[in-house]
């Protein structure tokens, strides 16, 4: 087998949230097709980044009133605890807001400008005189040219749900200002896409055999043989300052739409991650057989098989083609689409705290994926079902039975395999496991591994080890059969581990191998090979956590600065008046790092209705700031000096109005008042409270 050199990315999360779990998902089916890859011993280069440009982050972050490149280096840093709690391993991360993004953008499109397919031409559109800029049509709210009705935004009316344009509303007004805006009239830069050259490029591009799946590939044909309104048109890649992106060479004032640089992005980042390792940019790219892959989700498509393909081919090399964009569906939950508002999803972060085991959902979400363009759905019931099923009840028990008879009974050391046809079925099985895994159908590969798995506990409920080992004069049997299950057993692990990689490696741990392959599957654990002492491989998923996982939680969850309608954190608190509370044990409450905090200062937040901004002095925990909801009760002045008590092991939270980096504790009942907690005279701040 030849090795392949493929070059593997993930669609760019956008800067200005948390990673929710449509995010996880993509990341889990693209690093279980790298896993897989790398088994094969191919030589693969797995790129992430953060999409870091445009109006929604610079605003966010005026609004948080930080620069847009604070605002986005601390989005940034909250991603490695979501892609190390899921052990999705991407090789680099990096961000569109980077010398190699800017470098590679201004390049491409000086190569685009000299092949002809750039042009400026006059653009009229709103313009908010006060905020001094162009406002984009989701900045643009009135009332609706149709039905009349207040607060629509500059595109459609959720009343009537006619459609028109920004200029029809009736008393248009900006949501950035309030200000009434007017119609400008400034240059735009477009990128020629309707040109012949990049139409009959982009048709044989398409019609490439298995480059994109036939879905996907009939989409982005309509859109380029549309006809009237729906005709292919140019694509306008510039905005007029201010603007958080990168400047167009030579042109003053303005910059790249953020859609330009951010598929840019991949390469920025596989660039960096180059440099840091040695490989040649440039070389790796014009090399013939490198594969260029691009992970998508089905809302991008127009992008990624339209705009990005006509950029990287008319820009020339080194700048190659992907020879695969592959698009997956949406992840709802119980059959609903996520949506943050109705409280109802996954958060990922919360899956994590409530100590559910990542490699459940790695592998609920892989039997779940096929090769289509299919939505995912989580429920709850299926998800308990089928983990604790097939995990633990077919896949672990087949080593929790026989592995400990081999270590108490035989010195640890294994007999030879006796070539049976289930064993061999079961080898044989590492071709067409390969072939569904390359395909992206990780359910059918799923499903085939299950069947496998079931006739391995077949085969040892038929067997019966533990009666075997009741009897005198069996040795030999239980020898022989325990040895041929742990066989089966790595056998099954060697399938498993592109989705379950932790997993894989306890049970390398317990067999005592090297990493396994994939070509290990053509052999067999030598005669006298010592395993290790069987220790607990998974536990079965507990309903409670299901319960915790869905639960409402009564601090708001992350609330992203572009979420339109954020939940007021004093709102949250009117709902923890929970009559009964589960009794916790001290460990529970041990995990709640208490400590004395002397607020040092104390002010009204702009536009907060009942939020307060306390500076703390932690001690040695340092300053934190941490916004409480206090206001009704509290005088900042009165505050300031004031000794209280905060959590301070509370993951920081991203507010409207900048980020809280912990929780003062306040008495507050049916009664009005709110009163923040004071310890006796002579605590320091610093101090534990236990
Ligand atoms: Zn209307």
């Amino acid at each position: 087998m030849t090795s392949r050199r493929i070059f593997v990315t993930t669609a760019l999360p956008y800067a200005n949230g948390a990673f929710h779990i449509g995010h996880i998902m993509e990341y889990i089916q693209a690093d279980i097709w790298v896993r897989f890859q790398r088994m094969q011993g191919h030589e693969v280069h797995f790129v992430g980044a953060d999409d870091a440009h445009g109006a929604p982050i610079m605003i966010a972050a005026e609004k948080a009133g930080k620069t847009p490149q604070q605002f986005v280096s601390e989005i940034a840093a909250g991603r490695k605890r979501y892609l190390d709690g899921f052990h999705i391993e991407f090789d680099n991360w990096h961000s569109t807001d980077s010398p190699e993004n800017t470098e590679l953008s201004q390049d491409i499109y000086k190569r685009l400008k000299a092949a002809g397919l750039t042009y400026a031409k006059p653009v009229e559109q709103f313009y908010d005189p006060v905020k001094g800029m162009f406002l984009a049509d989701r900045y643009i709210k009135g009332e609706c040219p149709k039905c009349g009705a207040k607060d629509q935004y500059g595109d459609a009316c959720e009343v009537c749900s006619s459609v028109y344009a920004p200029t029809e509303l009736k008393n248009p007004y900006s949501t950035l200002s309030g200000a009434t805006p007017e119609l400008r009239t400034s240059d735009h830069y477009f990128f020629k896409l309707s040109d012949a050259r990049c139409v009959t490029f982009l048709k044989e591009w398409l019609d490439a055999p298995g480059r994109l799946q036939p879905q996907v590939a009939n989409k982005a044909r309509e859109w380029l043989e549309g006809k009237g309104d729906q005709a292919l048109g140019d694509w306008d890649i510039s905005r007029d300052a201010p603007y958080f992106g990168i400047p167009i060479p030579d042109v003053p004032g303005k910059y790249f739409y953020v859609w330009l640089d951010a598929p840019i992005g991949y390469l920025a980042s596989f660039k960096n991650y180059c440099a840091k390792k040695g490989i040649d940019f440039e070389k790796f790219l014009t090399d013939p057989d490198t594969e260029q892959i691009h992970f998508i989700g089905k809302d991008i498509i127009y992008f990624h098989t339209l705009f990005w393909p006509a950029m990287l081919r008319f820009a020339d090399k080194p700048y190659k083609v992907p020879d695969h964009v592959y698009v997956h569906g949406f992840i709802t939950v119980s059959g609903e689409k996520m949506s943050k508002s109705r409280g109802t999803g996954i958060s990922p972060l919360r899956y994590l705290d409530v100590g559910m085991n990542p490699e459940w959902l790695r592998y609920y979400i892989a039997a779940k994926l096929n090769a289509n363009v299919e939505d995912v759905d989580f429920n709850p019931d299926d998800f308990m079902a089928r983990v604790n099923s097939d995990l633990i009840g077919k896949y672990v028990n087949i080593a929790s039975r026989c592995a400990g008879f081999i270590g108490k009974r035989f010195d640890g050391r294994l007999s030879s395999v006796v070539k049976n046809p289930l064993l061999s079925d079961i080898q044989a099985a590492a071709t067409e496991i390969a072939k569904l895994y390359e395909a992206r159908e990780y359910g059918k590969a799923l499903r085939e591994i299950m069947f496998h798995t079931d006739n391995a506990n077949g085969f040892i409920a038929q067997v019966k080890p533990w009666e075997l080992a009741k009897q005198t004069g069996q040795d030999a049997a239980l020898h022989q059969c325990c040895t041929d299950a742990i066989n089966i057993f790595r056998l099954l692990t060697i399938y498993l581990k592109p989705v379950l990689p932790k997993l894989a490696s306890q049970v390398e741990a317990l067999l005592n191998v090297k990493p396994l392959v994939w070509s290990d599957a053509q052999t067999w654990l030598p005669e006298q090979h010592a395993i290790n002492e069987y220790k607990y491989l998974m536990s079965r998923v507990d309903e409670k956590q299901l319960d915790a996982l869905f639960e409402l939680p009564k601090e708001t969850p992350t609330v992203t600065a572009s979420t339109p309608h954020p939940t007021s954190p004093a709102k949250t608190e009117e709902a923890t008046n929970v009559a009964a509370t589960p009794t916790i044990n001290i460990d529970d409450f041990a995990k709640v790092d208490l400590r004395i905090a002397k607020i040092t200062n104390a002010e009204h937040v702009e536009g907060a209705d009942k939020l307060l901004k306390l500076t703390l002095d932690v001690g040695t925990l340092g300053t934190r700031q941490v916004f409480a909801g206090i206001k009704s009760a509290y005088d900042p002045a009165t505050l300031i000096g004031k000794v209280t008590v905060v959590v301070a092991n509370l993951a920081p939270r991203k507010m409207k109005f900048g980020l809280s980096e912990g929780m003062v504790l306040a008495a507050s009942g049916e009664t009005p008042g709110i009163f923040l907690l004071s310890p006796d005279s002579g605590a320091q701040p610093g101090m534990k409270v236990k």
